[in-house]
């Protein structure tokens, strides 16, 4: 006996997105260059990647950024010790 509801997971607007492509707006910035976006429709995550380019958000890339991010607060933090010698010095 199988019921024969839709899927919660189907949307119109998971639909519309891939007729038209997603509506990407920046949702957090990793690094200068690395970004993460969310679509404003299907709510879909993206990133870019070492080459620049868009790329679908994966677990993983979500690891790789969340080192990214670490490793540039260091060097954010590391660069502003430095500003603080050079002045006091
Ligand atoms: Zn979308």
């Amino acid at each position: 006996m199988n019921s024969t509801t839709p899927s919660p997971s189907f949307s119109f607007a998971k639909m519309f997105c891939s007729l038209f492509g997603h509506n990407y707006h920046l949702s957090k910035s990793v690094t200068d260059h690395v970004k993460e976006y969310t679509c404003s429709n299907c709510g879909e995550q993206a990133t870019t990647n070492s080459k620049g380019h868009l790329e679908t958000m994966t677990p993983k890339l979500k690891e790789i950024n969340k080192d990214l991010a670490f490793v540039h607060a260091k060097k954010m933090a590391r660069k502003n010790e430095n500003k603080i010698f050079q002045v006091a010095s």
